[in-house]
Protein backbone atom coordinates (compact mmCIF):
# COMPACT_ATOMS: atom_id res chain seq x y z
CA UNK A 1 0.00 0.00 0.00
CA UNK A 2 1.48 3.14 -1.03
CA UNK A 3 0.99 5.65 2.40
CA UNK A 4 2.04 8.96 2.13
CA UNK A 5 5.75 10.01 1.85
CA UNK A 6 5.76 11.71 5.77
CA UNK A 7 5.61 8.15 7.15
CA UNK A 8 8.97 7.76 5.82
CA UNK A 9 9.92 10.35 7.52
CA UNK A 10 9.29 9.41 10.94
CA UNK A 11 9.23 6.25 13.14
CA UNK A 12 7.45 4.84 16.53
CA UNK A 13 7.84 6.44 19.44
CA UNK A 14 10.35 4.26 21.09
CA UNK A 15 8.81 5.21 24.50
CA UNK A 16 5.61 3.60 23.15
CA UNK A 17 7.29 0.46 21.66
CA UNK A 18 9.03 -0.40 24.81
CA UNK A 19 6.28 -0.32 26.45
CA UNK A 20 3.80 -1.95 24.10
CA UNK A 21 6.81 -5.07 24.26
CA UNK A 22 6.78 -5.38 28.11
CA UNK A 23 2.91 -5.44 27.36
CA UNK A 24 3.39 -7.99 25.49
CA UNK A 25 5.38 -10.55 27.63
CA UNK A 26 3.42 -9.64 30.40
CA UNK A 27 0.24 -10.61 28.69
CA UNK A 28 1.99 -14.19 28.02
CA UNK A 29 2.50 -14.57 32.05
CA UNK A 30 5.73 -12.75 32.44
CA UNK A 31 6.55 -11.03 35.32
CA UNK A 32 8.07 -7.92 33.93
CA UNK A 33 9.26 -4.85 35.42
CA UNK A 34 8.51 -1.69 33.40
CA UNK A 35 10.57 0.79 33.76
CA UNK A 36 10.38 2.25 30.41
CA UNK A 37 7.47 4.98 29.64
CA UNK A 38 7.38 7.64 31.83
CA UNK A 39 4.16 8.04 33.48
CA UNK A 40 3.81 8.33 37.55
CA UNK A 41 2.78 4.74 38.95
CA UNK A 42 0.41 6.35 41.38
CA UNK A 43 -3.45 7.06 40.37
CA UNK A 44 -4.81 10.43 40.04
CA UNK A 45 -5.38 11.86 43.77
CA UNK A 46 -9.60 11.01 44.25
CA UNK A 47 -10.93 14.59 44.79
CA UNK A 48 -9.76 15.26 41.44
CA UNK A 49 -11.97 12.20 40.45
CA UNK A 50 -14.37 13.39 42.16
CA UNK A 51 -14.56 16.38 40.26
CA UNK A 52 -14.22 14.45 36.70
CA UNK A 53 -17.27 12.47 38.15
CA UNK A 54 -19.30 15.31 39.11
CA UNK A 55 -18.67 17.15 35.89
CA UNK A 56 -20.11 14.29 33.93
CA UNK A 57 -23.50 14.53 35.97
CA UNK A 58 -23.18 18.25 35.71
CA UNK A 59 -23.80 17.83 32.08
CA UNK A 60 -19.91 18.69 30.53
CA UNK A 61 -20.34 16.26 28.03
CA UNK A 62 -20.15 18.52 24.90
CA UNK A 63 -17.95 19.86 22.75
CA UNK A 64 -15.79 22.26 25.03
CA UNK A 65 -14.41 25.73 23.25
CA UNK A 66 -11.95 24.40 21.35
CA UNK A 67 -8.86 26.22 23.27
CA UNK A 68 -10.25 25.19 26.83
CA UNK A 69 -12.74 26.42 28.92
CA UNK A 70 -12.77 29.77 29.98
CA UNK A 71 -12.68 29.15 33.82
CA UNK A 72 -9.71 26.80 32.75
CA UNK A 73 -7.21 28.85 31.06
CA UNK A 74 -8.14 31.68 33.74
CA UNK A 75 -7.02 29.34 36.36
CA UNK A 76 -3.78 28.35 33.97
CA UNK A 77 -3.16 32.22 33.91
CA UNK A 78 -3.37 32.51 37.34
CA UNK A 79 -1.01 29.40 38.21
CA UNK A 80 1.51 31.00 36.08
CA UNK A 81 1.57 34.38 37.56
CA UNK A 82 1.68 32.94 41.32
CA UNK A 83 3.93 30.21 41.02
CA UNK A 84 5.99 31.55 37.71
CA UNK A 85 5.77 35.07 38.58
CA UNK A 86 4.71 35.55 34.09
CA UNK A 87 1.31 37.93 33.90
CA UNK A 88 -0.59 36.28 30.46
CA UNK A 89 -4.18 36.79 29.51
CA UNK A 90 -5.86 33.65 29.25
CA UNK A 91 -6.42 33.88 25.24
CA UNK A 92 -2.25 32.72 25.18
CA UNK A 93 -3.23 29.84 26.62
CA UNK A 94 -4.62 26.83 24.36
CA UNK A 95 -5.48 23.81 26.55
CA UNK A 96 -4.93 20.08 24.21
CA UNK A 97 -5.01 16.24 24.38
CA UNK A 98 -1.65 16.15 26.28
CA UNK A 99 1.59 18.65 26.24
CA UNK A 100 2.62 16.36 23.29
CA UNK A 101 -0.12 17.49 21.59
CA UNK A 102 0.18 21.17 22.50
CA UNK A 103 3.92 21.03 20.90
CA UNK A 104 2.46 19.72 17.76
CA UNK A 105 0.30 22.44 17.64
CA UNK A 106 2.96 25.15 17.95
CA UNK A 107 5.33 23.56 15.41
CA UNK A 108 2.80 23.23 13.42
CA UNK A 109 1.62 27.07 13.49
CA UNK A 110 5.85 28.16 13.33
CA UNK A 111 7.11 26.03 11.02
CA UNK A 112 7.58 26.23 6.49
CA UNK A 113 9.14 23.36 4.80
CA UNK A 114 12.96 23.75 5.67
CA UNK A 115 12.66 25.84 8.73
CA UNK A 116 15.50 24.61 11.25
CA UNK A 117 14.41 23.51 14.88
CA UNK A 118 17.57 23.23 17.65
CA UNK A 119 17.25 20.06 19.22
CA UNK A 120 19.96 20.00 22.14
CA UNK A 121 20.36 15.95 22.41
CA UNK A 122 19.57 13.94 24.82
CA UNK A 123 15.93 15.34 23.62
CA UNK A 124 12.53 13.97 24.37
CA UNK A 125 11.68 11.16 22.02
CA UNK A 126 9.07 13.17 20.03
CA UNK A 127 10.53 16.25 19.69
CA UNK A 128 12.57 14.63 16.39
CA UNK A 129 9.54 13.55 14.92
CA UNK A 130 6.86 16.45 15.66
CA UNK A 131 9.14 18.59 14.32
CA UNK A 132 9.62 16.67 10.63
CA UNK A 133 6.02 16.06 10.96
CA UNK A 134 5.44 19.90 10.71
CA UNK A 135 7.64 19.60 7.60
CA UNK A 136 10.50 21.19 9.34
CA UNK A 137 14.29 20.35 9.92
CA UNK A 138 15.47 19.05 13.52
CA UNK A 139 19.52 20.51 13.96
CA UNK A 140 20.75 18.33 16.62
CA UNK A 141 23.29 19.97 18.85
CA UNK A 142 25.38 16.95 20.62
CA UNK A 143 25.72 17.95 24.46
CA UNK A 144 27.34 15.15 26.43
CA UNK A 145 28.37 13.61 29.63
CA UNK A 146 30.89 15.98 29.94
CA UNK A 147 28.53 19.05 30.11
CA UNK A 148 25.74 17.01 32.10
CA UNK A 149 24.19 16.85 28.74
CA UNK A 150 23.48 20.41 28.70
CA UNK A 151 23.17 22.64 26.17
CA UNK A 152 26.58 25.58 25.76
CA UNK A 153 25.88 29.00 25.00
CA UNK A 154 28.97 29.08 22.46
CA UNK A 155 27.30 25.61 21.11
CA UNK A 156 23.86 27.12 20.84
CA UNK A 157 25.22 30.63 18.91
CA UNK A 158 27.66 28.19 16.38
CA UNK A 159 24.10 26.30 15.40
CA UNK A 160 21.98 29.23 14.60
CA UNK A 161 21.68 29.83 11.05
CA UNK A 162 19.23 32.56 8.70
CA UNK A 163 17.18 29.53 8.87
CA UNK A 164 16.47 28.65 12.57
CA UNK A 165 12.84 29.29 13.52
CA UNK A 166 13.23 28.02 16.68
CA UNK A 167 14.85 26.08 19.65
CA UNK A 168 13.09 23.37 21.88
CA UNK A 169 14.18 21.83 24.98
CA UNK A 170 12.80 20.66 28.43
CA UNK A 171 14.25 21.54 32.23
CA UNK A 172 13.86 19.68 33.93
CA UNK A 173 15.05 17.15 30.97
CA UNK A 174 13.47 13.76 29.95
CA UNK A 175 15.58 11.76 29.53
CA UNK A 176 18.84 12.83 31.34
CA UNK A 177 16.86 14.54 34.84
CA UNK A 178 18.88 17.59 34.34
CA UNK A 179 17.92 20.71 35.11
CA UNK A 180 19.20 24.27 33.72
CA UNK A 181 20.23 26.75 36.76
CA UNK A 182 19.84 30.51 36.43
CA UNK A 183 22.65 31.09 35.16
CA UNK A 184 22.87 28.65 32.74
CA UNK A 185 19.55 30.26 31.01
CA UNK A 186 20.78 33.59 31.41
CA UNK A 187 23.60 32.72 29.32
CA UNK A 188 21.69 31.12 26.91
CA UNK A 189 19.15 34.31 27.30
CA UNK A 190 22.12 36.15 26.16
CA UNK A 191 23.21 34.28 22.56
CA UNK A 192 19.18 34.14 22.09
CA UNK A 193 18.41 38.07 22.50
CA UNK A 194 20.91 38.29 19.71
CA UNK A 195 19.08 36.17 17.26
CA UNK A 196 15.05 37.87 16.89
CA UNK A 197 13.97 34.87 14.72
CA UNK A 198 14.08 32.41 16.84
CA UNK A 199 11.20 31.37 19.29
CA UNK A 200 12.17 29.40 22.37
CA UNK A 201 9.83 26.38 23.52
CA UNK A 202 10.41 25.41 26.79
CA UNK A 203 9.03 22.39 27.95
CA UNK A 204 8.43 22.73 31.14
CA UNK A 205 6.26 19.55 32.10
CA UNK A 206 7.89 18.06 34.58
CA UNK A 207 8.43 21.51 36.60
CA UNK A 208 6.95 20.26 40.14
CA UNK A 209 9.20 17.22 40.21
CA UNK A 210 12.02 19.02 41.10
CA UNK A 211 14.39 17.51 43.56
CA UNK A 212 16.77 21.53 44.55
CA UNK A 213 13.64 23.12 45.90
CA UNK A 214 13.51 25.72 42.91
CA UNK A 215 11.91 25.59 39.17
CA UNK A 216 13.75 28.13 37.07
CA UNK A 217 12.52 28.72 33.59
CA UNK A 218 13.71 31.00 30.81
CA UNK A 219 10.45 33.12 31.17
CA UNK A 220 12.29 35.51 33.95
CA UNK A 221 14.11 37.18 31.39
CA UNK A 222 11.68 39.72 30.51
CA UNK A 223 12.93 41.07 27.00
CA UNK A 224 12.82 37.36 25.46
CA UNK A 225 8.79 36.99 26.27
CA UNK A 226 7.76 38.30 23.17
CA UNK A 227 8.86 34.77 21.41
CA UNK A 228 8.74 32.08 24.50
CA UNK A 229 6.28 29.31 24.28
CA UNK A 230 6.03 27.14 27.58
CA UNK A 231 4.55 23.85 27.28
CA UNK A 232 3.26 22.04 30.65
CA UNK A 233 0.08 19.67 31.69
CA UNK A 234 -1.33 17.78 34.04
CA UNK A 235 0.10 14.09 33.25
CA UNK A 236 3.06 14.07 35.41
CA UNK A 237 2.77 16.72 38.61
CA UNK A 238 -0.80 15.34 38.84
CA UNK A 239 -0.85 11.99 37.70
CA UNK A 240 -2.96 12.57 35.36
CA UNK A 241 -1.41 10.97 31.76
CA UNK A 242 -4.61 8.90 30.48
CA UNK A 243 -6.56 12.17 30.99
CA UNK A 244 -4.76 13.82 28.16
CA UNK A 245 -4.72 16.74 29.16
CA UNK A 246 -1.88 19.84 28.39
CA UNK A 247 -1.23 23.40 27.39
CA UNK A 248 0.72 26.09 25.34
CA UNK A 249 1.17 30.04 26.15
CA UNK A 250 2.50 31.42 23.49
CA UNK A 251 2.00 35.17 22.12
CA UNK A 252 -1.11 35.83 21.21
CA UNK A 253 -0.68 35.14 17.45
CA UNK A 254 0.68 31.88 17.80
CA UNK A 255 -1.82 31.07 20.63
CA UNK A 256 -5.19 31.71 18.03
CA UNK A 257 -2.92 29.49 15.01
CA UNK A 258 -3.12 26.62 17.78
CA UNK A 259 -6.84 27.52 18.12
CA UNK A 260 -7.63 26.75 14.01
CA UNK A 261 -5.23 24.46 13.97
CA UNK A 262 -6.66 22.50 16.87
CA UNK A 263 -10.24 23.57 15.94
CA UNK A 264 -9.80 21.07 12.62
CA UNK A 265 -8.01 18.29 14.00
CA UNK A 266 -9.19 17.31 17.70
CA UNK A 267 -12.45 20.00 18.58
CA UNK A 268 -10.35 20.59 21.69
CA UNK A 269 -9.79 18.51 24.68
CA UNK A 270 -12.26 16.52 26.61
CA UNK A 271 -14.88 18.52 28.40
CA UNK A 272 -14.85 16.97 32.24
CA UNK A 273 -11.63 15.87 31.97
CA UNK A 274 -11.15 19.71 31.85
CA UNK A 275 -12.71 20.30 34.97
CA UNK A 276 -11.08 17.88 37.26
CA UNK A 277 -7.71 19.40 35.79
CA UNK A 278 -9.42 23.40 37.04
CA UNK A 279 -9.88 21.23 40.50
CA UNK A 280 -6.35 20.39 40.21
CA UNK A 281 -4.53 23.65 39.88
CA UNK A 282 -7.39 25.36 42.41
CA UNK A 283 -6.14 22.70 44.98
CA UNK A 284 -3.27 22.91 47.04
CA UNK A 285 -0.04 21.29 45.80
CA UNK A 286 -0.07 18.64 48.80
CA UNK A 287 -0.56 15.48 46.33
CA UNK A 288 1.89 17.00 43.88
CA UNK A 289 4.77 17.01 47.10
CA UNK A 290 3.91 13.61 48.38
CA UNK A 291 4.57 12.13 44.93
CA UNK A 292 7.57 14.32 44.82
CA UNK A 293 8.90 12.99 47.77
CA UNK A 294 8.38 9.27 46.90
CA UNK A 295 10.36 10.08 43.58
CA UNK A 296 12.99 11.62 45.32
CA UNK A 297 13.42 8.58 47.97
CA UNK A 298 13.31 6.21 44.68
CA UNK A 299 16.23 7.98 42.83
CA UNK A 300 18.15 7.93 46.02
CA UNK A 301 17.41 3.99 45.97
CA UNK A 302 18.56 3.96 42.36
CA UNK A 303 21.65 6.26 42.60
CA UNK A 304 23.13 4.11 44.78
CA UNK A 305 22.57 1.04 43.95
CA UNK A 306 23.71 1.62 39.95
CA UNK A 307 26.89 3.14 41.32
CA UNK A 308 27.30 -0.47 42.51
CA UNK A 309 27.13 -2.12 39.15
CA UNK A 310 30.72 -1.47 37.24
CA UNK A 311 30.59 -0.09 34.02
CA UNK A 312 27.39 2.11 34.44
CA UNK A 313 28.16 6.25 34.32
CA UNK A 314 25.72 8.49 35.08
CA UNK A 315 24.63 11.99 36.88
CA UNK A 316 22.75 12.46 39.25
CA UNK A 317 18.99 13.73 38.47
CA UNK A 318 17.92 16.79 39.88
CA UNK A 319 14.28 16.74 38.27
CA UNK A 320 11.87 14.37 36.12
CA UNK A 321 12.16 10.46 37.11
CA UNK A 322 14.46 9.38 34.81
CA UNK A 323 18.18 7.73 35.53
CA UNK A 324 19.93 8.23 32.16
CA UNK A 325 23.71 6.09 32.84
CA UNK A 326 25.75 5.36 30.14
CA UNK A 327 26.22 1.95 28.87
CA UNK A 328 28.64 1.93 26.11
CA UNK A 329 31.24 -0.13 28.37
CA UNK A 330 29.22 -3.01 27.78
CA UNK A 331 29.15 -2.77 24.19
CA UNK A 332 30.91 -5.81 22.04
CA UNK A 333 29.95 -7.99 25.21
CA UNK A 334 28.17 -11.62 24.93
CA UNK A 335 26.20 -13.73 27.37
CA UNK A 336 27.37 -16.63 24.84
CA UNK A 337 24.38 -16.23 23.07
CA UNK A 338 24.42 -12.86 21.70
CA UNK A 339 26.66 -9.61 20.96
CA UNK A 340 25.60 -6.78 22.78
CA UNK A 341 26.46 -4.13 19.85
CA UNK A 342 24.95 -0.98 21.05
CA UNK A 343 22.43 0.46 23.52
CA UNK A 344 19.03 -0.83 21.34
CA UNK A 345 20.53 -4.82 21.88
CA UNK A 346 21.40 -3.85 25.87
CA UNK A 347 17.62 -2.41 26.08
CA UNK A 348 16.12 -5.64 24.47
CA UNK A 349 18.42 -7.96 26.49
CA UNK A 350 17.30 -6.89 29.41
CA UNK A 351 14.06 -6.81 28.31
CA UNK A 352 14.39 -10.37 27.14
CA UNK A 353 16.59 -11.73 29.47
CA UNK A 354 16.26 -9.74 32.77
CA UNK A 355 12.44 -9.21 32.25
CA UNK A 356 12.98 -5.28 32.62
CA UNK A 357 11.94 -3.04 29.90
CA UNK A 358 14.25 0.04 29.40
CA UNK A 359 14.42 2.60 26.49
CA UNK A 360 17.40 2.77 24.08
CA UNK A 361 19.25 6.06 24.61
CA UNK A 362 19.06 6.29 20.87
CA UNK A 363 15.26 7.21 20.76
CA UNK A 364 16.69 10.66 22.60
CA UNK A 365 19.78 11.32 20.71
CA UNK A 366 21.82 10.07 22.92
CA UNK A 367 22.87 6.10 22.04
CA UNK A 368 25.40 5.34 24.33
CA UNK A 369 22.78 5.19 27.55
CA UNK A 370 19.82 3.51 28.46
CA UNK A 371 16.78 5.52 29.85
CA UNK A 372 15.38 4.01 33.53
CA UNK A 373 11.94 5.30 34.60
CA UNK A 374 11.93 5.13 38.55
CA UNK A 375 7.94 6.54 38.87
CA UNK A 376 7.61 2.34 39.58
CA UNK A 377 7.55 1.15 43.73
CA UNK A 378 10.64 0.88 45.68
CA UNK A 379 9.81 -2.87 45.62
CA UNK A 380 9.73 -3.46 42.00
CA UNK A 381 13.06 -0.95 41.62
CA UNK A 382 14.25 -2.89 44.19
CA UNK A 383 13.97 -6.51 41.99
CA UNK A 384 14.54 -4.57 38.89
CA UNK A 385 18.05 -3.54 40.36
CA UNK A 386 18.74 -7.02 41.38
CA UNK A 387 17.55 -8.47 37.70
CA UNK A 388 19.66 -6.20 35.86
CA UNK A 389 22.79 -6.84 37.69
CA UNK A 390 22.62 -10.63 37.38
CA UNK A 391 21.76 -9.91 33.79
CA UNK A 392 24.86 -7.34 33.24
CA UNK A 393 27.29 -9.66 34.68
CA UNK A 394 26.60 -12.40 32.30
CA UNK A 395 28.17 -10.27 29.43
CA UNK A 396 31.49 -10.72 29.00
N1 LIG B 1 7.20 16.62 27.11
C1 LIG B 1 7.99 15.79 27.82
C2 LIG B 1 9.37 16.22 28.16
C3 LIG B 1 7.50 14.53 28.21
O1 LIG B 1 8.27 13.70 28.90
C4 LIG B 1 6.19 14.16 27.84
C5 LIG B 1 5.70 12.79 28.17
N2 LIG B 1 4.75 12.82 29.08
C6 LIG B 1 5.41 15.08 27.14
C7 LIG B 1 5.95 16.29 26.78
C8 LIG B 1 4.00 14.77 26.72
O2 LIG B 1 3.15 14.71 27.82
P1 LIG B 1 1.58 14.51 27.72
O3 LIG B 1 1.27 13.25 28.44
O4 LIG B 1 0.98 15.70 28.40
O5 LIG B 1 1.23 14.45 26.28
N1 LIG C 1 6.67 11.15 27.98
C1 LIG C 1 6.67 9.81 28.48
C2 LIG C 1 8.00 9.15 28.19
O1 LIG C 1 8.90 9.79 27.76
C3 LIG C 1 5.48 9.06 27.96
C4 LIG C 1 5.60 8.40 26.61
C5 LIG C 1 5.40 9.31 25.49
O2 LIG C 1 4.55 10.20 25.57
O3 LIG C 1 6.13 9.14 24.51
O4 LIG C 1 8.15 7.99 28.41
Amino acid sequence: MQLAQRLNRITESQTIRMTKLGRELKAKGIDVIDLSIGEPDFDTPAPIKEAAKKALDEGYTHYPPVPGYPELRKAIAEKLKKENHWEVSPEQIVVSNGAKQAIANVMLSLLDPGDEVIIPTPYWVSYADITKLAEGTPVFIHCGFEQQYKLRPEQLEKAITAKTKAIIYSSPSNPTGALYSKEELAALAEVLRHHPQVFIISDEIYEYINYVGKHESITQFQDLIPRIIVINGFSKGFAMTGWRLGYSVSPLPIAKACDTIQGQFTSGANAFAQRGALFALESNRDACQHMVNAFRERRDFLVKALQSIPGLRFHVPEGAFYLFPEVKSYFGKSDGQQVIQNADDLAMYLLNNAYVSTVTGSAFGEPDCIRLSYANSLDKLQQAVERIQKALKALH
